[in-house]
């Protein structure tokens, strides 16, 4: 099987190519859509809607644009400078011509998980009134408990689904990553809720590795780690998804390799892993 339709991989999975660079490579790969991220944004240096258009000239679509959220602060004015970052980022997706942003919802030390996940719900709620006016999908990526210090306090497929139902916007939804959800006895079941209220937004590809060397910037390649990746995604598309699987992969090991030869290698994975 060859069907390169559904593949997707973030910039940050490439990260030493530039922007324009990585449009060019995934195209000519047969990789059918680019996850922006702002850092490649910024290195690329023309404006969004300039950067969106360079990458549909290349020939590939653009999936997402990562990432907006943090929206936890110990002071009020914190949270409301969050929720203004928020909508920036919403206004420079629409200029982009991504149809969603993905939000690590943030988490502060100081705080417990409870207060955070109380001003995530609001961050949220304030910020997708926006996200909708600009025609945006928001979509909570729970993040690996491991990350609920400093990162994200929303660490399940139940807490997204929670906040959802709390928030109640069709243009609030979940963006699975295996990486993050792999290991939760609650992900079948919550990614049936989750598929039956249409919030399936995206979904997120590579491999947990057997005791990886770096809690961020080792992640594997799909069918390199502990992850069953087609049993998750059984479960994804049985629950009604049928968008792109993006691979994102932050990797030291794989930084630092051809990335040419990295692309081949992805190609590989995904699909010895369909
Ligand atoms: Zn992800």
């Amino acid at each position: 099987m060859s069907d390169l339709s559904k593949l997707c991989i973030h910039s940050i999975t490439t990260k030493p190519l530039g922007l324009r660079e990585a449009a060019g490579k995934y195209a000519s790969a047969g990789v059918s859509a680019i996850s922006v991220w702002q850092d490649a944004v910024a290195a690329y240096g023309e404006n969004h809607k300039a950067t969106g258009e360079m990458i549909r000239s290349e020939g590939i679509d653009v999936a997402c644009y990562v990432r907006g959220g943090f929206f936890t602060a110990l002071e009020g004015s914190g949270r409301l400078k969050a929720i203004d970052e928020n909508k920036r980022i919403i206004d420079e997706a629409a200029e982009i011509g991504a149809p969603l942003v993905v939000l690590v919802c943030g988490a502060t030390p100081g705080q417990s998980l409870f207060e955070s996940r109380k001003q995530i719900t609001e961050g949220i709620a304030e910020s997708v009134k926006h996200a909708a006016a600009a025609g945006i999908k928001l979509g909570i990526e729970p993040l690996h408990p491991m990350y609920a210090d400093s990162r994200s306090a929303v660490n399940t497929m139940t807490q997204a689904n929670a906040i959802c139902d709390e928030v109640g916007h069709p243009n609030l939804g979940i963006t699975v990553d295996v990486f993050h959800t792999w290991w939760d006895d609650r992900l079948e079941a919550e990614l049936k809720i989750a598929g039956e209220k249409n919030r399936i937004f995206s979904f997120h590809i590579c491999d947990w590795k057997n005791l990886p060397e770096d809690m961020l910037n080792d992640r594997g390649l799909m069918g390199e780690g502990v992850i069953d990746i087609p049993q998750i995604r059984k479960w994804v598309n049985e629950s009604g998804f049928t968008g792109y699987e993006e691979v994102e992969i932050f990797s030291n090991r794989y930084w630092a390799m051809d990335q040419d030869e990295y692309l081949e290698k992805i190609k590989e994975a995904y699909l010895a892993t369909k």
